[in-house]
């Protein structure tokens, strides 16, 4: 069973029933749709095929709806614009220019002239080309083209190093995270997250409304950067999103982040997605780079919850190629080091997390051991028991459908939906009934260990008198 989910993002190579069936079959655990682009009618749309593909799958996926954010981007051209090294590109905040007419590039940020500075550098789509400041006058920006290209409409612009003053959350955002909330997704990541405060807002909101989303807030600003801790304090999981980070901050710096986060989901106990350009050559090659596959191997080898393919599924030639290729390399990442391993030596917490350590302890004391179930109604049991790491897979038993889909993203955990009884032991009963079920059905060999007579520790409330308490038990299959 593989420990290590896969996200993948959803586009105009991968958005029919077919197409997503065939990621899913082949391991894709949450697909991911980027509010960048695309319609509500277009969204609406997939994740209704997904709903309807979710009633026939054994372990149902996830959806994670990403936010576009406040980006900068520059406005629309009717054709692209060939920028020549050495040369000058004028962009302004008049919204009525018209390159055709006046020569310049608009740009969606009215701050813009206030937050550059002369020498300041501007990538242009995520560094394809480069741009440094000559001069400011009024709403324009005189840059001097240091790297050349073609620049199409609505590219995105990093001002690396600066932290703008940009609204971290914009109205678009706000009607795409209700529109989250009607279509209930299982997940809403926050592009752009500067502070906790964006994550604690949303979650405010999203308690308000009832809705059982879980939030991920994508680290690739410099001012999140800053406050790693606090960040993984207020959210319910992390997004490494290496793409705007690394031209944010310098590149060089973007696998320092990457560890230092990975590091602190053991911390905090909370899921990490490392996330873009994992097998960028894909969209392009039916085989990845040398570099994309050591790239996989270290997401995997630090324990992070998941990697994620963007443009690889979304608009690449090879979608099903490059899922086949990451699940691989995770699976061999696996075989090689799960054994070798011990689960992470993590610092004491809650009684709950204490228990979740001392079950995985005991999995990797206790030899025979090949699973560990967790009877959880909310997930959070599963999820604490998910960052202990341990080496056997964990069985989480859950009753609500969200709750069995958002498992799909932790490391570790497959879901299984039973109806709980206030008979402890019948669920107990019903729980091993529907994990032999699952065993039988699944159709890949490998995918789940041979059970029968196997042990396993169990971990669910038990009745004490008529009051239910956390228990610890060692069981058999
Ligand atoms: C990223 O920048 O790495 C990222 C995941 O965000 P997006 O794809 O929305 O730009």
């Amino acid at each position: 069973m593989r420990r290590t989910k896969i996200v993948a993002t959803i586009g105009p190579k991968t958005e029919s029933f077919t197409d997503l069936r065939e990621l899913a079959e082949r391991g894709v655990n949450v697909f991911r749709l980027n509010f960048s682009h695309g319609t509500h009618k277009w969204h609406g749309e997939v994740i209704d095929r997904i709903k309807k593909l979710n009633k026939k799958l054994v372990q149902p996926c996830a959806i994670m709806l990403d936010t576009k954010g406040p980006e900068i981007r520059t406005g629309d051209l009717r054709v692209p614009v060939q920028l020549k090294k050495g040369k000058e590109l004028v962009l302004t905040v008049d919204h009525d220019a018209d390159y055709e007419k006046d020569g310049k590039v608009t740009v969606n940020y009215d701050a813009f002239t206030d937050d550059v500075e002369v020498g300041d550098k501007i990538l242009v789509d995520n560094g394809l080309m480069t741009l440094q400041v000559i001069r400011k006058r009024k709403q324009d920006v005189y840059c001097k083209i240091l790297d050349g290209g073609e620049l199409g409409s609505r590219r995105h612009l990093n001002l690396p190093g600066k932290d703008v003053s940009l609204d971290s959350l914009t109205d678009k955002d706000w009607a795409d995270i209700k529109f989250g909330i009607k279509k209930e997704v299982d997940f809403i990541a926050l592009s752009f997250v500067r502070s906790p405060k964006e994550v604690l807002v949303v979650k405010k909101f999203l308690a308000k409304a009832k809705a059982n989303i879980a939030v991920i807030a994508k680290i690739e600003t410099l001012a999140a950067t800053k406050c790693l801790e606090e960040i993984f304090a207020s959210t319910d999981g992390i997004m490494v999103a290496r793409g705007d980070l690394g031209a944010e901050i310098p590149f060089t710096q973007v696998p320092l982040v990457q560890w230092d986060i990975a590091q602190l989901a053991a911390k905090f106990r909370k899921p990490t997605i490392v996330a873009t350009q994992m097998l960028e050559s894909m969209q392009n090659s039916p085989m990845p780079t040398r570099a994309e596959v050591s790239d996989v191997f270290a997401a995997a080898w630090q324990r992070n919850d998941a990697v994620m393919l963007s443009g690889e599924t979304a608009k690449g030639e090879f979608p099903l190629k490059a899922v086949d290729a990451m699940r691989e390399i995770v699976l061999e990442t696996e075989r090689n080091y799960l054994q070798k391993r011990p689960i992470r030596k993590m610092e004491p917490d809650c009684a709950r997390s204490e228990f979740c350590r001392n079950a995985g302890n005991a999995a990797e004391d206790l030899k025979d051991v090949v699973a560990i179930v967790v009877i959880t109604k909310s997930g959070r049991m599963a999820s604490l028991m998910s960052s202990c790491r341990p080496q056997v897979p964990i069985f989480a038993i859950v009753e609500d459908e969200g709750v069995g889909r958002k498992m799909q993203l932790y490391w570790g955990v497959r879901s299984f939906r039973i109806k709980f009884s206030d008979d402890p032991e019948k669920t107990i009963k019903a729980a091993i009934k529907e994990i032999n079920e699952q065993k039988k059905c699944s159709r890949k060999k490998g995918v789940m260990p041979d059970l029968k007579g196997k042990k396993f520790v169990l971990l669910s409330d038990i009745l004490v008198g008529k009051k239910f308490e956390p228990a610890l038990q060692i069981r058999e299959f």
